[in-house]
């Protein structure tokens, strides 16, 4: 058995940078994380990788080079939790105690929830920006690509980051566009959803780009079933008056969002909501029922924008109230709900969306220098060179720049 007096699940985004933040506070710590991947990937890169931008390497480092200096890391996957006696099971049943726990193994992709889907993946013109390894796959179907269609798709929400399904769209269409094949290609973007992105101030920007690559909107839309070689893929519509029926289409290359649940060990967990998610205090992160467990990143309930972006503000609320439950700091901190999603509208151009609860903008620089509701060259070179050394050097090092929380009392 081991025993830690703060234990965090998950090494991702949210784990890495709340012990960091842990250990810029208080030195003296006994934290360990349970993670049980080799290898930490930078999420945000892969829209880039698969715009032909970004070399997919860039994108991951080892678990081992990222777990900060004193903290000890105990490579097993989680599979229950036991929050009446301090302790999480592993896989292999061996026990973890723990006198506070930091819950933040991300979300689950599911691939298989779409029919005919896994077997097809990295073939017959089917990809996605969501794994490592088929973010490369779709700057090959667009390159290779002069005439024919291209579906892009988006799945009911939450998902993280929000915005990943039409960037891919339109870094594929400013490759069209460039090249001179748009002409010859026919664009369609299936949303599961209702709107182009869920807070109206960007829409205007983002309609310019639908309206340049001529992509034709399709709401209501979610994909159910693929065939690869067959090139068809199957969609449930919504009417309006909420009937649904299944209409089939054609691609030559389709870009596929695989819908998104809470992890199964979580969902089926005392912590978890009706929805599946970990249910904690939106302001102050900590569960709603147990009080020695806090969570953020992906996996928790507060309707934010699920982002590194937003891991990055949540992870200093974390360590602070932890440590103010310890004794070892004084006042609670505030989570605002910030999230951000960079919307790559075209190569060198983004439209920064940047926002917490209830839609409200949260923009990072003042408006002379970044309007986030249009396209902006200095949000690209943000996204392209400064975003990346933010979360390596900065974000998973515990030096909280630009992500210092509200302390009240
Ligand atoms: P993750 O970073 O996914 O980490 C979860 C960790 O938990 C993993 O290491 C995993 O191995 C571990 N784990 C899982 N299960 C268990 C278990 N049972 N036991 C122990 N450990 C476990 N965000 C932005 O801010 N800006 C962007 O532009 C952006 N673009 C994106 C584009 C794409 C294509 C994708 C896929 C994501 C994008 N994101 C972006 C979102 C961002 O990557 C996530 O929101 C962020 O990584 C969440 O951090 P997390 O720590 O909660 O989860």
């Amino acid at each position: 058995d081991f025993s830690h007096d703060i234990v965090i699940i998950g090494g991702g985004s949210a784990g890495v940078s709340v012990a960091a933040s842990l250990l810029a506070r208080v030195s003296d710590l006994d934290i360990a994380i349970i993670d049980p991947q080799d290898v930490h990937y930078y999420q945000p890169g892969w829209t880039m990788v698969g715009g032909g931008i970004f070399e997919p390497e860039v994108t991951a480092r080892t678990m081992g080079s990222l777990i900060p200096r004193g903290v000890s890391w105990i490579k097993a996957a989680v599979s229950a939790f036991e929050p009446a006696n301090n302790a999480v099971i592993l896989d292999g049943c061996r026990v973890v105690r723990y006198n506070r726990l930091i819950v933040a193994p991300g979300l689950k992709l599911d691939w298989d929830a779409i029919e005919g889907l896994p077997e097809t993946l990295g073939r017959n013109g089917v990809t996605s920006n969501y794994r490592y390894d088929l973010a490369p796959y779709t700057w090959k179907l667009v390159k290779g690509m002069k005439s024919g269609k291209a579906i892009f798709t988006q799945p009911p929400m939450p998902i993280k980051c929000a915005g990943a399904p039409q960037k891919a769209l339109y870094l594929s269409g400013d490759h069209w566009f460039k090249s001179g094949d748009l002409a010859n290609i026919e664009i369609e973007f299936c949303n599961a959803g209702g709107v182009l992105f869920g807070v109206k101030d960007y829409v205007p920007a983002l309609q310019e780009y639908i309206a340049r690559y001529n992509a034709q909107l399709s709401f209501m839309h979610n994909l159910v079933r693929i065939d690869g070689p067959a090139r068809k893929a199957w969609f449930s519509v919504t009417d309006a008056g909420g009937n649904k029926e299944i209409v089939e289409k054609s691609f030559d290359m389709i870009h596929v969002v695989p819908p998104q649940t809470a992890p199964d060990f979580i969902r089926v967990s005392p912590l978890a909501d009706a929805a599946g998610w970990v249910d904690v205090d939106q302001t102050t992160l900590r569960h709603k029922t147990f009080e020695n467990i806090w969570s953020l990143g992906d996996v928790m309930n507060a309707p934010n924008a699920k982002t590194a972006a937003a891991a990055r503000k949540q992870a200093p609320v974390v360590a602070n109230n932890v440590l103010a439950d310890i004794g070892r700091v004084k006042g609670i901190a505030h989570y605002d709900g910030y999230g951000s999603c960079p919307l790559t509208v075209e190569r060198g151009k983004i439209v920064l969306a940047e926002f917490g609860y209830g839609g409200k903008l949260l923009p990072s620089f003042p408006g002379f220098l970044v309007d986030g509701t249009r396209p902006s060259r200095i949000s690209w070179l943000l996204k392209e060179r400064i975003l990346p050394p933010i979360y390596w050097k900065a974000m998973l090092k515990g030096k909280e720049w630009m992500a210092r929380p509200e302390v009240v009392g």
